[in-house]
């Protein structure tokens, strides 16, 4: 699960760390608002999505030369103008696609004096089983591409669990960073601190970009990217109430209300599957050939017409979905129940795509009779193998 910057620099700021004040807005008077309640004269307006890049971002309804979706100001006057332009606007960055977020939140910030910027993430390493650190000199690029032009600029470590972080881990990060004196003293202390929050609220990965020297001679987390492993939120009631679902696939939450695993992809074949093995065996299979999958879901072993009616109805209303492919391998699924509710998720919002059908396992003659009786235009296939042949070749057809 992803939070705003905001909601990650409250839990950093929990754990100690040193963030800027700040004040989240949804409308252009609480933006003034918060604005007012900050010393200046130096103001931040920063768009709160859930996609990085803001800063060199693009507002759709704006002229090309306006400025980004991260805005000094110097004045209230000045926040107010940047919030009445950003609001409710569409900003398209590097991480959010071509269609782009639309700006609902604004985080007003007392605004710093920048004298260095350096990057620094934190993520769960599963080649380590650790928490492995990535640091380096430069700061509020994009870290792939300093990894991709000059992999000498960056430096990675893990923590071992058992000990947590260490005094020479602190040393490490300073001497890469060029940090002396007061300024190596707090790199190790907001070092220990990242981590103790990372490990207390179950994240996954966590990305500061940048971490800044102030003129001042402060390290502050000027910007932060979180995200919690959800897997653990049962035991965070406190990180569920962070959630905000606009940010989300509307299509990942309606299935998460049915309890199905569903993933949307950017691919024009809908798969409605049942087993995570199997899911991904069907991904790979269509994409031999030739096409990719518009989403993965498994609909699970014990699923019931009301959830494959549900699961249906999210593939379908997928507008990237050209053609759709129902695997079922039926153990403890029966193939006459997934029959059933594609059947009434197709009576319910209609077919206009092809679909083909491959059930195989309990109860495979009694599904296949519905399928038959309901004189939908389904193609029926044998194996995985053709299914995937036909549903490619359906799709090219239309
Ligand atoms: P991102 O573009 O989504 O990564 O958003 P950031 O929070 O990283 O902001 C983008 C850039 O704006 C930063 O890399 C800084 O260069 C600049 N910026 C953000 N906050 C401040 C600030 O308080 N003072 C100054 N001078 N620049 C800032
Ligand atoms: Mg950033």
């Amino acid at each position: 699960m992803n939070i705003h910057e905001y909601q990650g620099k409250a839990v950093l700021k929990e754990f100690g760390a040193p963030v800027s004040a700040g004040f989240p807005a949804l409308t252009v008077a609480e933006a003034v608002a918060a604005a007012k309640k900050l010393p200046g004269p130096l103001y931040v307006v920063k768009s709160q999505i859930h996609a990085g890049g803001r800063g060199k971002g693009k507002f759709k309804e704006l002229p090309a030369d306006a400025k980004g979706g991260v805005r000094l100001a110097k004045s209230v006057e000045e926040v107010e103008a940047h919030a009445k332009e950003m609001l409710g606007n569409t900003l398209v960055t590097a991480q959010t696609g071509e269609a782009g977020k639309q700006v609902n939140r604004l985080y007003i910030e007392d605004g710093s004096d920048i004298a260095k910027e350096f990057y620094l993430s934190a993520l769960v390493d599963r080649e380590t089983s650790r928490v492995a650190f990535v640091v380096s000199t430069e700061g509020g690029m994009d870290i792939e591409a300093v990894a991709h032009d000059t992999p000498e600029k960056i430096l990675t470590f893990s923590v071992d669990p058992a000990t947590g972080i260490m005094p020479h881990h602190g040393r490490t990060v300073a001497k890469a960073l060029g940090l002396s004196g007061d300024l190596a003293k707090q790199a190790g202390t907001v070092l220990n601190q990242i981590y103790a929050a990372f490990v207390a609220k179950d994240m996954a990965m966590l990305e500061i970009n940048p971490l800044i020297v102030t003129t001042q001679g402060q390290i502050k987390c000027l910007d932060a990217k979180v995200s919690f492993d959800s897997n653990s939120l049962y035991r965070h009631p406190e990180l569920m109430e962070l959630r905000d679902e606009t940010e989300e696939d509307p299509k990942e939450i309606e299935a998460s209300k049915y309890d199905l695993a569903y993933i949307a992809l950017d691919g024009t074949i809908g798969c409605m599957v049942n087993g995570a093995g199997l899911a991904m065996a069907t991904l790979d299979i269509i994409q031999l050939y030739g096409e990719s999958p518009a989403n993965f879901l498994d609909v699970g072993g014990g699923a019931s017409e009301e959830k494959v009616t549900a699961a249906f109805k999210i593939i379908t209303a997928d507008p990237k979905v050209k053609g759709i492919l129902v695997n079922i391998f039926g153990g403890i699924m029966k193939c006459d129940v997934i029959a059933r509710g594609v059947i009434a998720a197709v009576k319910a919002v209609g077919l206009e795509v092809p679909l083909v059908v491959r059930l195989e396992g309990t109860n495979v003659e009694e599904g296949k009779q519905i399928i038959r009786d309901s004189g939908l235009n389904v193609i029926p296939a044998d194996d995985l193998d053709d299914a995937a042949q036909k549903i490619v070749a359906a799709i090219k057809k239309a």
